[in-house]
Order: C-alpha cells, then structure tokens, then sequence
C-alpha cells in the first residue's frame, strides 16, 4: 500500500528533477528513529547510506515511485531545522543559507514547513516524504486517508421539517441592534417561558406563536461576513436596524451591501420610533433609493417601526420573522448526521474549549464523535440558551458543545463521524494540512486572472467593491463602470462607498472573491494587512480613465497577465509644505532615484497608503525630470495631501513580462 502523501508519487519525482543526482544509494530514514547518521566527511557532502535496502522495499512503496539514485529523506513534521541538516548530513548553518536563499530566516531550533523541507531537500539531492505516524500499529506509515463526511444526499419532501429562521441583526453604529435583541430577551421572560433568563452562549432562540427563531446574538455585518469569509453563511434574514431619526449611514449601507452579496433575506426594523424626531417615510424613501422599496410601497421588503427602548412593535416584529420564514420554506431534516456550523468558541475554566454551534441539518446528540474545524471531539455535554444541560439538538438549535480536542473559529463546521478514531486522524490530517499551508495567503480574484482556470463553458463574474474620495466620482466610475460591455464576463459592483478601504471592504471582498477599486483614496493600514493575509487584490487609481481602462481589459481578458513592478529609488518625507496649489512633501531621496514619469507610492509604516503618479517633482523651485539619492526634493503624487514625515515614497516603474504558458 501507498503511504498517505499529500504529494502525487510522480510528483515527487518529478520535483527533483534537475536537481544534482549524487551517486550513492537511496537510504530511509525510518520514523521516529533515533538513526545516529555519521556526520558527512565534509560539508555539503551528502551523508553514507545507512539503510542499503532500495527505497521501495524499505517503505513498500511502489519500485516506480522513486528513481533509484535518489536519496528519500522520511521526515514527520515538525521538522527542526537541527534536524534536517542532520538528517542531511550538513551543518545547521548551511540549511540556514538555503532558507535565507528562499526568504526564509528560521533559527537552529525553529520548524520549517514540509514544503520548505522539500525545497532545502531537493537542493542537496534528496526527495523529501512526509511521513505520517500509524496510529493504529505504531508503524511509520497510515494506510487511512480519512474523507470529511459527504453533505447528505437532498432528503426527500417528507423527511423535512419546518426549521426557525436564524436572524442577524445589522446596521450603524448606536442605531439599536443591542438594544432590540434585548428587547427581545426579555419579551421571552416576560411571557413566562420556560428557563426564563437567557444563558449568553452567543446565540438565543424564542418561542412566538408556537413557532421557534433564532437570533445570532453578535450584530453587525463584521462578523457575519468574518463566517462568509469562512464559507458559512448561517444567517436566513437580516434585519437591517435603521433610527427612524438618523436614517441610512454609512455602516447602514455597509450592512445592506454585506446583506446583498451574501443573497440574505433583508427585513427592515425603522427602530427609535418613540422619539420625537423620528421621520420613518424619510427612511423608507432612503431604502427605496438603495434599491429595497418597502412592501406597503409596492416592493418586498418588509419595513416595521420599531421602539426598542419602549418594546413598540417588538412583537409585530417577531411575527413578521415568522411570516418571512414561511414564505422562505426553511426546511431541514433532523434525522441525518448532524452538520453545524460554529458561531463562537472559547476555552473555559474546567470545561476546556467549547463551542456554541447552530445546528444546520441533523440532531447533535450527547456522545457523538464529531470533526469541528481541525479539531475533534465526542460531544460530552450539550448546554442550551438557558443553560441547561440536553441530551440532544435539532435544526436551527443554538447550542454550546463540550468535549472538543481545541479551539475552532467561528464559521468552522462541526460534522458528525461514524467513530472517533475517524475524527482524530481527519483533525490529525488537517492540522498538519494547515502547518504546511499557512504561509500561503488563498488564491483569490485578480484583475489579472479572471480567465485563469476557467472552463470554456463558464462566464466569470467580476466581483468588485469601489471606494473613492467624493460621491461626485463615485457615481461617475460607478456608471462608466455599469456602461462597459459584459460580454466574456459580468461585472458586479457589490459595495460602492466614499472613503477611505477599510477591513470591512477587505472582509466582504474576501468573502465574495471581490477585488477592491479605490479612486484617490486610501487604505487603511489594518486594512492593507489584512488584503495581504487574505489574498485580495486592492487596485489604487487616481486618473479615471486608466481605471476603467484597467477594468476594461480585464473583463475582455486582454489585460496584461503579469506587470512586475521595479522598485527604483525611495524618499523620505521631512517636512509638509502647504502652498497654494495643495501640500508638497520636502523629501530626501534615500536610495536610487525619483523619476518624474515614474509611479509611486505613499507607505506609512511600510504599507502602502496611496498609489499614483508623481504630479510634481522639484529641486528648488525648478521642475526636473529625476532626483537622486542624497538630494532634497520637493514631491506632489495624484491628489494626495496627507503626506506625514516619515513618510516613504516608494517610486516605481511597471514592466510588462511575456505571458507564460
Ligand atoms: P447598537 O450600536 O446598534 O447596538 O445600538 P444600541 O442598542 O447600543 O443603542 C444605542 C443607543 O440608542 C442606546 O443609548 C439606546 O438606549 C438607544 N436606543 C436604542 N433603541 C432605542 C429606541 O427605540 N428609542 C430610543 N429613544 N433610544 C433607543
């Protein structure tokens, strides 16, 4: 039998091709074994063979899998850098120069991931495996390659249950979300039901007209779209909380586009009422301009006036949830093996790591061996929304889960498993799926690649969210954006905003594989780390046409696949200076050059905060075409004003590399 290898066996052959082929023998290094290798004679020298058994009758591999004058190093991650030079036969220092080649700066003592492994093992002539221990015998091999459980085949109609809806409340700031879900709370102690006070367990569920809905007790569209990013929407209808005083801001509109591009039910609550400046027909016209006409205006979406603080409406409110629910059919079976979806978790004194689930399909029953996120576990207790222990859950169900092998993140799935043997070599797998992986940021949509890995057959939708300065331009590039044609791909303006690219705009473009279009603006610095951590691409513009330029061939597939940037000089900013025709930044060229056609860009505290040309470049009062390092200059990008000392301008040049096949 083969041994469990994320790799393909060809490929590994196939990854050392090229490489040097030193001519001894293949020797293993089985696992785990405290096999002494003679230090090499010299460095750099590959160390004797200490197994002269071939590769393949060491480790019952197929004879094909590996050439036999390439050596197979057997490593079970974690694999310290001490290590591998031993295993190597090298000195520590020598692998260290390797991982610094590729970018790598780890210590003596540090890990390395599997890949990296491969990379330095490759260098030196060996074909790195992953080995795996056998949890069944002790041996160095599993033969088991545990598959996550299939979703469940669509059960038939009269399997199904009605299920209660799940309800997320959003909206701006201090508009009322907290306040209707306490609302709410206490509503279902004052009609007496059973348990009385709610447990916080992150998520609450009550009883209106014998019919059951759930509320996520975290509002806001951050982390719901934090769980999309995830891939778990477990929200049915939001309820968009808007003052009847305030009308729609800013977060208000957020909320509707993070709503829209997850394809939720959207419900409105004109909430604060009760106050005197209240003007509810305002903020049904402002949702009508948004595109959601309230339903006594013609349209679908329901609008109820709302006062939190006062209880007004509270119950008209839960029966409209029910209605809506109706009509949306929400069914599930609960007789499948259970699938839920994680929506908080922490670790508690004497419990260890819980997790609140929602039961998506299926009843979780006490017992049960489950696979949650990387970890596993045998449900040891299940405690409900009053803090009672249960023995099982059913569809839609809010229910804390004891008896997990670690931590989950919110949005991770928790899936029932025939054993718990199973489940702990699933965990086992992905935890060492997740070592070897985590410096990868995801692949996501560029710009560049919309037509890579593309089926002939599919049309691509591009998917972006764009910020500009003033609402003027955004509605110019929002509509010259609407104007091109959509012929090999669609295009979809998910969030269109004024200001600057926050988190918010990275969260929703990495849960929607959007890419960010911002038109002389700026990106927020916790926002840039964050695109770089999820992998979205952040596109800055300051000329209007090179935008949509830009847009427009990429949704004609023209766009140039690959333009490499070369970085060509940076300056400092020293000091701010506000003339009349806007703020110029006095710098000090630092290295290389400052070219005047060039690029550049503004990093504070090295990310990036605004992309553009250079408007005006100065020596004194005279324009030039190039300053370099050493000198003083006087430097305007696009319209940026907010230049800061310290700052860096970065000036860059963009060269166009051949496409690759
Ligand atoms: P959130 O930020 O959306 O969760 O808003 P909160 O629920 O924290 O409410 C913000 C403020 O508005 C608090 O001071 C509440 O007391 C107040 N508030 C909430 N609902 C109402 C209401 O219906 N009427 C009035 N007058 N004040 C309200």
């Amino acid at each position: 039998m083969a041994t469990v290898d994320l790799l393909e066996p060809k490929k590994k052959v196939k990854r050392v091709e090229g490489a040097r082929k030193p001519a001894l023998k293949p020797f293993v290094v089985p696992l785990g074994a405290a096999v002494a290798l003679p230090p090499a004679a010299k460095s750099g020298e590959p160390p004797a063979p200490v197994d002269p058994e071939p590769v393949a009758a060491a480790t019952d591999e197929a004879p094909a899998e590996a050439e036999p004058d390439k050596k197979v190093l057997h490593l079970k991650p974690p694999i310290i850098v001490k290590e591998l030079a031993e295993h190597l036969g090298l000195k520590p220092f020598q692998i260290i120069k390797d991982l610094m080649a590729l970018q790598i700066f780890a210590n003596i003592n540090q890990t390395v991931e599997p890949d990296v492994a491969a990379k330095v093992c490759e260098i030196h002539g060996f074909v790195f495996e992953r080995e795996r221990k056998d949890t069944s015998k002790g041996h160095h091999k599993v033969e088991v390659k545990v598959e996550a459980p299939k979703e469940p085949e669509k059960p038939k109609a009269d399997e199904l249950n009605s299920r209660a809806p799940i309800i997320t409340f959003m909206g701006h700031v201090d508009h009322g979300k907290t306040s209707l879900l306490d609302a709410i709370r206490k509503a279902r102690v004052a009609a007496g039901e059973a348990g009385g006070i709610t447990q916080h367990i992150g998520a609450y569920s009550v009883e209106r007209n014998g019919q059951r809905i759930t509320f996520l007790d975290t509002p806001g569209h951050a982390a719901f779209t934090a769980m999309r990013a995830r891939g778990a929407t477990v929200t049915d209808i939001v309820v968009l909380v808007v003052a009847a005083d305030d009308g729609l801001m800013p977060q208000t509109l957020e909320a509707i586009s993070h709503a829209k591009a997850a394809k939720v039910q959207i419900m409105v609550a004109i909430n604060k009422i009760d106050l005197v400046s209240a003007n509810a027909d305002r903020v049904k016209t402002q949702l009508q301009e948004k595109g959601l006409v309230p339903e006594d205006w013609g349209g679908d979406i329901i609008c109820l006036p709302v006062s939190a603080t006062k209880g007004t409406g509270v119950p008209e409110l839960l029966d409209m949830m029910t209605l809506q629910a109706e009509m949306m059919e929400l069914k599930a079976s609960s007789t499948v093996d259970a699938r839920c979806t994680v929506i908080e978790a922490q670790v508690e004194q004497g419990r260890g790591p819980t997790a609140t689930v929602i039961i998506r399909m299926g009843t979780l029953k006490v017992g049960d061996a489950f696979i949650c996120g990387n970890y596993w576990g045998k449900v040891k207790q299940l405690i409900n929304d009053h803090g009672k222990a249960i023995k099982e859950a059913g569809p839609s169900t809010p229910v804390k889960v004891l008896g997990l092998s670690g931590l989950p993140n919110a949005g991770d799935e928790l899936m029932v498993m025939d054993s718990e043997k199973s489940a702990r070599i699933l965990s086992e797998e992905r935890l060492e799926g997740l070592r070897s992986n985590k410096l990868a940021a995801p692949q996501r949509a560029t710009l560049e690649n919309l037509f890579a890995n593309l089926a002939a057959d599919q049309k691509p939708t591009l998917q972006i969210v764009v910020k500009s300065d003033v609402q003027g331009s955004l509605e110019a590039i929002v509509s010259s954006l609407k104007d091109i044609p959509q012929k090999k791909i669609s295009l979809e303006i998910i969030h269109a905003a004024v200001g600057p690219i926050t988190d918010s705009d990275v969260l929703l473009s990495s849960a929607s594989n959007a890419v960010i279009i911002g038109f002389n603006t700026k990106t927020e610095n916790t926002a840039a780390q964050a695109a770089k951590r999820e992998g979205v691409q952040i596109k800055l513009y300051s000329i209007i046409y090179e935008l949509l330029d830009q847009v427009r061939e990429a949704m004609s597939g023209l766009l140039e696949p690959e333009l490499r940037e070369a970085v060509i000089g940076h300056a400092e900013v020293r000091q701010v200076f506000d003339l009349t025709k806007g703020k110029v930044a006095g710098c000090m060229v630092t290295d290389g050059r400052i070219a005047r056609t060039a690029r550049a860009r503004v990093l504070r505290r090295r990310q990036p905060i605004y992309d553009g040309g250079l408007a005006t470049l100065r020596r004194f009062t005279d324009d030039v075409k190039e300053v370099r390092a050493g000198l003083e200059c006087g430097i305007k990008l696009g319209d940026f004003s907010e230049y800061l000392p310290e700052d860096i301008i970065e000036c860059y040049t963009l060269e166009k590399i051949a496409q690759q096949l």
